[in-house]
């Protein structure tokens, strides 16, 4: 069982290390079930799991690697059948995956619309980064939790990426729920990452070599240039922005405004955590916004979050949704 405290991480968890056998792989399996954060093996670095269609999960994620922003998660599946359920298909993605998966390469598709995903592992955005890996242990667990696992690497924000279970403990021990034990990570650098939503693209240089893209591709790849529309969501001041004009840190609201509150307020429209709860608040941004922008334009106030843990990546990206509109 996950208690009620470790969705808070109010009282530090004490953090199984699972054996990477069938014992192992069922418990871990059942913790990422009930909304639980794994650490497992990838023959790139450890990932830090969480079931990539919870989002009190997912937002855990964000709070145990204490990330500032609401970077976008590469989401791990066990096979071809499966990714094609998250992302839209096509014949250049499936020669790239029939050549280089399983392995470390993470390709950039468009989101399937009503695939059930949570917005936080996109950052919202229309393109999902996904992939299979190929490491025995990361491929079991996928398949013995058979549903789509969010995973970045397993170390706080900052701090160098981990490739032993030990350095995952020694970053996250008392904040996620287990860790697999898979022994030594081989390649030990990040995965590559190959935007196909329309030009192919090298988003990330990583473990699987430009030159083998190009390769099986046929043709040199662009590379991504700062100010590209696709890789960097936190660079594009407005990309959150509903259509209706937002104001931060309301604590009175006029009539013609709806409030997003958070914490204990009166008169919200919708709230982001009654309980003034940061995990549960982000776990709610991206769905409350969408919501707010399809039932009105008039304008939003938004309660005052508290800027430490959470906070932060929550403000991060409620300044972008009230910045002024570029065209
Ligand atoms: P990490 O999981 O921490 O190794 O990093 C994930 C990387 O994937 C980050 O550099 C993200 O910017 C990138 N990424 C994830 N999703 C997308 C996406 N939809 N489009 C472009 N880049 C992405
Ligand atoms: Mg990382």
């Amino acid at each position: 069982m996950i208690e009620e405290r470790s969705v808070t991480g109010a009282v530090p968890l004490e953090t199984e290390t699972l054996t990477p056998d069938v014992t192992g792989f069922a418990r871990a399996a059942d913790i990422l079930g009930q909304g639980g954060l794994v650490a497992f093996p990838t023959e790139t670095v450890y990932g830090l799991g969480a079931d990539a269609r919870n989002d009190m999960a997912v937002a855990r994620i964000f709070e145990a690697k204490g990330r500032p922003r609401f970077n976008p998660l590469i989401v791990h599946v066990p096979d071809v059948e499966a990714a094609k359920r998250y992302v839209a298909w096509d014949d250049t993605a499936d020669r790239i995956a029939s050549a280089f998966w399983p392995g470390p390469l993470t390709l950039v598709l468009p989101l399937r619309p009503g695939a059930g995903l949570s917005p936080l592992v996109t950052a919202d955005l229309p393109t999902l980064a996904i992939r299979i890996p190929a490491h025995p242990v990361a491929r079991a667990l996928l398949n013995a939790f058979d549903g789509p696992v969010a995973a970045p690497s397993a170390n706080p924000s900052g701090r160098i990426s981990p490739t032993e279970a030990a350095h995952v403990l020694a970053g996250l021990s008392n904040r996620i729920e287990a860790v697999v034990d898979g022994g030594t990570c081989d390649v030990g650098v990040e995965s590559t990452i190959l935007g196909l939503a329309d030009t192919p693209r090298l988003l990330r240089p990583g473990g699987l070599p430009q030159e083998a893209l190009e390769a099986a591709l046929g043709t040199p790849l662009a590379l991504y240039q700062v100010g590209d529309a696709l890789t960097a969501p936190g660079q594009m001041t407005s990309h959150y922005a509903p259509g209706a004009p937002v104001r931060l840190n309301a604590i009175k609201v006029e009539t013609t405004e709806r409030l997003l509150g958070f914490g204990k307020v009166d008169g919200a429209a919708l709230n982001l955590s009654p309980s003034g709860d940061l995990t549960e608040a982000a776990a709610n941004l991206f769905h409350h916004l969408h919501k707010l922008d399809q039932e009105g334009d008039s304008p939003i106030a938004v309660s005052p979050v508290p800027e430490r843990g959470l906070g932060r990546a929550i403000n991060d990206r409620l300044r972008r949704a009230a910045a002024p509109r570029g065209t």
